[in-house]
């Protein structure tokens, strides 16, 4: 098809990532989005998938688990001529690195907050790789149909627990049982909805201006004084609505409503889609690619192992960043300067995995990896040398030290453990001064470590020996003419050393990293780090 189909298509993509602690109402967020993008019926299918609980040292259960998550973690569906894809951000156990990862590929992030816990821990960490890249932050806060904090003390967390400016889009009014509806403060009306089915199917809104007299009748007294007090604090007191600001996620755009009765959610959605871009350039070594170039590109940004362990092949993670993708195309795998051949790709289309014929910028396609991927590797249908910005390596947060049990075995071991790493799911450092025999495996959560155990097992044939660390941080470590045997610590840190020989900052305390900054001069530590 023509280049002009190609724009349009690209003028429809939206592609966001889903941000939140477990428990806020991520899932029934997403599903309320199907809902109305009519690619579900009724709400509480994908919730029964969900409550599917895995033994956590089963691998195939995990396996299986991971297998849901591989179908529910990119969604699409379309939306008043939008076609938005969803990356969802695995909380619980199942938070790894990938977690991280799936940010990079997208373009913007909700963030999705509980109105009665407020800023949570894994929404912290989430947000930081968000706010790294840059990307616009959208905040919808959840379960206003519940008791929740008061919504300034909500805004005032947000700011200094993220610090992020907020702006509220909207301005709850009344809350719990007694939530009729929102203030639109850009369009200045209000948004009363109207619940019919508790969140079944979807909901309609009245809008009605506030000036009308009969506003104070509809709301009664207290809430309509109430609201107009509020109103007034915020336009003196609140920050200025900016959209370059959102734009480049330095102000985060604040809408508060019940994904549980859909109270809030359409609106919520339509400004979403009316301040976010299509996909935008993105970073190469050849400059800033656009997404209309006339040559398919992106790169892979995810590796997922194969759900049957019998068979060693995986999915790559795919995301397009330029040109049209058609199924069975040549492309160049830059990295290794390969042609691979993209036969059987996927794509994943509300709740079932589909074949894909065509894709455009902003889509995730899933292609058959017979073990030649590399997270961060590009693919392009062009001779060109191109290689996208590479995927950083995030700060694993818990470490143990492993061995092989059979020495004779060491050979699969080490194999083993590479092949995991490559996958991305665990980092691999060596300790420094003991022998090459034990390696130290950090991972962004806890689960990586069954499922390295479990995998070294089964597929290698390998038993290991494992000791738990005590280190909660890890940095790489930067400084011009570093000697380790000047280099100064703190007890409870030590320095080991990535594949690539690179020195890391391993330790205990928090406080250690500022006085490591200040025992060694010149020294710079990074808490991410671009792989080579
Ligand atoms: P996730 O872990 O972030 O995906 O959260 P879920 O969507 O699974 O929701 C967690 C719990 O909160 C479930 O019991 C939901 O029914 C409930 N929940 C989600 N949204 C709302 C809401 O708007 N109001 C209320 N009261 N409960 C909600």
């Amino acid at each position: 098809m023509s280049q002009a189909n190609t724009m349009d298509e690209i003028q429809k993509r939206r592609t966001f990532a889903i941000i939140s602690h477990p428990d806020a109402g991520k899932t029934t967020l997403t599903e309320k989005f199907l809902l109305y993008g009519g690619a579900i019926r009724t709400a509480g299918s994908v919730k029964s998938r969900r409550t599917q609980k895995h033994a956590v040292s089963d691998w195939m259960e995990i396996e299986k688990q991971r297998g849901i998550s591989v179908t529910s973690s990119v969604l699409q569906f379309n939306y008043d001529g939008f076609c938005i894809n969803i990356l969802d951000t695995p909380g619980h156990q199942d938070f790894s690195e990938d977690t991280y990862r799936t940010l990079v590929a997208a373009d913007s992030a909700v963030m999705v907050i509980d109105s009665a816990k407020g800023v949570e821990e894994q929404t912290k960490k989430l947000f930081k790789v968000c706010k790294m890249r840059g990307i616009p932050i959208f905040t919808f806060i959840n379960k206003l149909d519940a008791q929740g904090k008061d919504p300034l003390e909500l805004i005032e967390d947000i700011e200094n627990a993220l610090g992020i400016r907020a702006f509220p889009m909207d301005w709850p009014i009344g809350c719990g049982k007694g939530f009729k509806g929102v203030y639109n403060r850009l369009k200045k009306h209000i948004e009363l909805f109207d619940d019919g089915d508790h969140g079944q199917s979807i909901v309609n809104t009245v809008e009605c201006d506030l000036q009308d007299e009969n506003l104070a009748d509809l709301l009664g007294q207290d809430l309509h004084e109430k609201l107009l007090e509020d109103i007034e604090l915020l336009d003196m007191a609140g920050d200025d609505y900016s959209l370059d600001q959102i734009l480049a996620g330095e102000l985060t755009p604040v809408f508060f409503g019940s994904a549980m009765t859909n109270f809030g959610v359409e609106p919520f959605l339509k400004a979403f889609l009316d301040i976010t871009q299509p996909p935008q350039p993105r970073k190469s070594n050849l400059g800033d690619v656009q997404p209309t170039k006339d040559y398919f590109s992106g790169f892979i940004f995810k590796i997922q192992a194969n759900m049957n362990p019998a068979h060693r092949d995986r999915i790559a993670f795919l995301r397009i960043c330029s040109g049209k993708f058609e199924k069975g195309m040549m492309t160049n795998l830059v990295q290794k300067n390969k042609k691979v051949k993209l036969a059987q790709p996927q794509q994943f289309l509300a709740q079932d995995r589909a074949m894909v014929e065509e894709a455009y910028p902003g889509d995730i396609i899933g292609i058959h990896d017979p073990g030649i991927f590399n997270i961060g590797d590009t693919l392009c249908s062009s001779d060109l040398k191109l290689q996208y910005e590479g995927i950083p390596q995030f700060a694993p947060e818990h470490f143990m030290k492993i061995s092989t049990i059979n020495a004779l075995k060491r050979k699969q071991f080490l194999k083993g453990v590479s092949q995991l790493a490559e996958e991305g799911s665990i980092q691999v450092f060596k300790p420094r001064f003991t022998g090459a025999e034990e390696l130290i495996i950090g991972v962004v959560g806890v689960l990586q470590f069954e499922v390295l155990e479990y995998r070294l097992n089964n597929e290698y044939g390998v038993e290991i020996k494992k000791q738990h660390l005590p280190y909660n941080y890890i940095r790489w470590i930067e400084q011009e003419n570093y000697d380790p045997s000047k280099f100064k610590l703190t007890s409870d840190a030590i320095v080991a050393e990535t594949e690539d020989g690179n020195p890391v900052l391993l330790c205990q305390y928090e406080w250690s990293i500022r006085q490591v900054i200040e025992r060694n001069e010149g020294v710079v530590l990074h808490e991410t780090h671009l792989r080579t």
